[in-house]
């Protein structure tokens, strides 16, 4: 397949823009973007409900390649993964739109950006690997918003990166068509999912998006070698019910098995849900003793301080293998290929030397 860069061509308004492969037309006259389950079927000049893919001519292309709404270095953690290089800095940005609509945005400014001044900072693949690799990040995070609405962008980047050596990590609600999804995660060595309830009702009213379609690409990513942890964001009254978490983690333990992480964060009243207060602590606490209950293994609380909560226990010996306070390493017991101290007990995940030493440092970066 010819690589979207190779396509690369500027519009009379200025904008760059890139041809996209997954698509085909209808018989009607409209062309249908393939890449999520939304099917956005588009007539000359419309765009799709992410905002960011646009019929142009009889194709679709993306109007956001090389664009972002900025950059950061992050602890990795933040995203969060706890079992993917534990400690390092993650160089993180994001684009603009999405191709969910969850009324209760944490990153809404981003997501829900119409206008193009929101992507006012500029960098090609190879300048952010380069990037990431003269800051010390070993790996680079697609986050803030969906990467999958910008997939061309992404992959170019994870392939530039991982000809340095620097890793390539997706967060994403996991909303996208099988094709384009064995595409994209070839290039990807670590996700985090969001699994935003585990209700078709939730999905349907809330994020305008279908549970169905997420938990087929959490099966699909059980059978390849990227890395992944799921995170549920607990919002009070919607989701957090115990039923509902039960059913949510027996899914995870039948098709994911114990090993998979999931992390239970807290809430803030934003976007359009600033009537629903922040989520308590107790919830978070209670959802993570249902989970464990489950068989899940390695449950944690996030956007909280709450150590316990946060600690890998080793199950081989019960041995406390990381201890953390929100993305800051407490303690760290874990050998440099990923065993506990303690006991030798393989602790799942991906670990290379040492544990990082970042900690909760937030920073902001200019690239280019
Ligand atoms: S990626 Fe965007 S344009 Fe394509 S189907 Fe999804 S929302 Fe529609």
């Amino acid at each position: 397949m010819q690589r979207p860069t190779e396509l690369w061509r500027t519009r009379l308004d200025g904008m760059a823009v890139v041809a996209t492969a997954h698509w085909h037309r209808l018989e009607d006259g409209r062309v249908q973007c393939d890449v999520c389950p939304r099917n956005c079927r588009l007539h000359e000049g419309q765009r799709g409900f992410c905002f960011v893919r646009q019929r142009e001519g009889d194709e679709i292309v993306l109007t956001t390649y090389g664009r972002s709404s900025g950059f950061c270095v992050d602890p990795i953690e933040k995203k969060p993964l706890n079992h993917f290089l534990p400690g390092t800095p993650v160089l993180s940005f994001g684009t603009a739109g999405c191709n969910l609509g969850c009324r209760f945005c944490q990153n809404w400014d981003i997501s829900k950006s119409r206008e193009i001044d929101t992507l006012g900072a500029s960098a090609s693949p190879e300048q952010l690997a380069v990037a990431a690799e003269r800051m010390g990040c070993r790996s680079i995070a697609f986050t803030y918003n969906d990467p999958v609405i910008f997939m061309e962008y992404a992959m170019d980047i994870a392939d530039a990166c991982r000809a340095r050596g620097i890793k390539a990590v997706a967060v994403s609600a996991g909303y996208m068509n099988p094709a384009p999804r064995e595409e994209f995660y070839r290039h990807i060595d670590a996700a985090n999912i969001d699994l935003k309830a585990f209700s078709e009702q939730f999905y349907q009213k809330i994020t305008f998006a279908k549970l169905d379609k997420v938990l087929d690409t959490l099966s699909y990513l059980r059978g390849t070698d990227v890395w992944f942890e799921v995170t549920t964001l607990l919002i009070p009254g919607h989701n957090d019910g115990d039923d509902e978490l039960r059913r949510q983690c027996d899914w995870l333990m039948e098709h994911l098995g114990p090993d998979v992480p999931l992390h239970f964060s807290a809430f803030h009243p934003d976007f359009k849900m600033r009537d629903v207060p922040p989520t308590p602590p107790a919830t978070l606490s209670r959802a993570r003793r249902i989970a464990l209950d489950a068989g899940l293994r390695f449950v944690y609380t996030g956007n909280v301080h709450d150590p316990g909560g946060q600690t890998t226990t080793c199950p081989g010996c019960g041995a406390a293998a990381v201890v953390r306070d929100w993305y800051d390493l407490v303690s760290y017991a874990i050998t440099d290929d990923g065993r506990c101290e303690s006991c030798g007990h393989a602790i799942p995940g991906v670990y290379d030397g040492p544990a990082g030493a970042w900690g909760r440092r937030r920073l902001p970066v200019t690239i280019a």
